[in-house]
């Protein structure tokens, strides 16, 4: 396969491995579990502990396994450098970590995963300081800039209630400014969505979801797009100077965070990971077909009192998401009328599992006041557009009429 040609997104994935010689004609790169990697010439350990040369020096900062999961990741990405962590909350605090000192500021999207609103919390306790904004308008955001601003963070699609950002205007902002633009794309994927394409310096996924998508390992990744300056970042500490400026961010994240903190991705999991991706383009059309399909279902039953999807034509974000996303993703949210209860409901289902995980191959339903968004309490939820009867789906690839008359039959006590 010749690299320099680009081929389609899943011919990319399923031939990345092959990129480098793999022993034995391999055509999966191994599961290497040595945590230590001997070198005949100790010079050559010193210069790959100084960094003058490529190579491994201890599991916990990098291992070929990983490294093979990484590079997978940067093409679906089109960016310049991946590192992969224990989970995808592990990518997000690396990011926290690495970069933000006492007295910088943060400008966050006020609809998040419910760990990275309290991760931003805790942020908030330990010097940064975060404002949460509505980041579906880029006007929000601008109005909350300080001078020292630091970086700006948005999810693609917000879950549970699918609120999309100003992705394209946020971006252009951050790059008039020298912010740094750091965009959750776990919802999207890099399927549906490249955040390069917004301007986005770095990309969290959590590998957990729609990349992996059996639901069999955790994981999470920064990619750097090589879209930033970093050359205008304050907080890099000297000894990262002495690389090229596009690697500053990523020198101090992989040393700082991943090497310091040590949530380090296994390489069990990461090959998990990669086995799962190859399907990835698959399973999300699949898993946004289906949910279409179960949108406007619920949509035009009179028991249903909404459905939160960005591909129903009344979503405020429908035409933006058009414009962005390729599809509309696997994942929307519904509330049912005033006496119908939201437990009764979910029991009542035959195939969806009521169970907190998304991007899953089986689709999954979870009641979001009462289990994720439970801890932060009522009055967050309401700021949050979260109601209490709030019912989130994550759409597998069932066979699409068995899924919809699941959600149909269950409308009927
Ligand atoms: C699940 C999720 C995360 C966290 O990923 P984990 O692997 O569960 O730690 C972060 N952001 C979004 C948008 C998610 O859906």
């Amino acid at each position: 396969m010749n690299s320099n040609k680009k081929f389609g997104f899943t011919t990319t994935i399923l031939h990345s491995d092959r990129q480098n010689p793999i022993e034995h004609g391999s055509l999966h790169k191994p599961i290497h579990t040595s945590v230590a990697f001997g070198y005949s010439d100790a010079r050559k350990l010193a210069s790959v502990f100084q960094g003058k040369e490529p190579g491994y020096r201890y599991g916990r900062q990098g291992n070929p396994t990983v490294s093979a999961l990484e590079d997978k990741i940067t093409k679906m990405e089109d960016g310049a450098q991946t590192i992969c962590f224990a989970t995808g909350m592990a990518a997000i605090g690396a990011v926290a970590q690495a970069l933000l000192r006492e007295g910088d500021h943060v400008v966050s999207s006020a609809f998040l995963f419910g760990n990275t609103n309290s991760l931003w919390q805790t942020v908030n306790l330990l010097g940064p300081k975060v404002t949460m904004v509505d980041a579906t308008d880029v006007a929000n955001v601008e109005a909350a800039l300080t001078p020292q601003t630091r970086l700006v963070f948005v999810e693609t699609i917000a879950n549970p209630r699918t609120q999309v950002a100003d992705l394209a205007r946020i971006g252009e902002l951050c790059r008039q400014r020298g912010i740094l633009y750091v965009v959750d794309n776990t919802m999207t994927s890099p399927y549906l969505f490249r955040p390069k394409d917004v301007g986005a310096g770095l990309v969290i996924n959590a590998l957990t979801k729609s990349i992996a998508g059996h639901g069999i390992a955790l994981g999470g990744s920064v990619t750097d797009t090589g879209v930033y300056d970093w050359s205008v970042y304050p907080n890099i500490a000297d000894s990262y100077r002495r690389n090229p400026p596009a690697q500053w961010g990523m020198a101090q994240i992989r040393a700082k965070a991943l090497r310091d903190f040590g949530a380090t991705l296994g390489p069990e999991a990461a090959h998990h990971i990669a086995v799962g991706s190859e399907t990835m383009a698959l399973r999300i059309e699949r898993e946004c077909a289906n949910a279409l399909a179960l949108a406007r279902m619920l949509d035009a039953d009179d028991r249903v009192q909404a459905v939160h999807y960005p591909g129903l034509p009344g979503h405020p974000q429908h035409a933006l998401s058009a414009s962005l996303f390729r599809a509309f993703g696997g994942l929307f949210s519904f509330e049912l009328k005033d006496g119908i209860d939201c437990f009764d409901y979910l029991n009542r289902l035959k195939l969806a599992i009521p169970a907190s995980n998304l991007g899953d191959t089986r689709t999954l339903v979870i009641p979001v006041a009462h289990t994720i968004f439970y801890e932060m309490g009522q009055a967050r939820r309401a700021e949050m557009g979260i109601a209490e009867s709030l019912i989130r789906v994550s759409v597998g690839i069932e066979d699409p009429e068995d899924i919809v008359e699941d959600f149909r039959q269950a409308l009927s006590a």
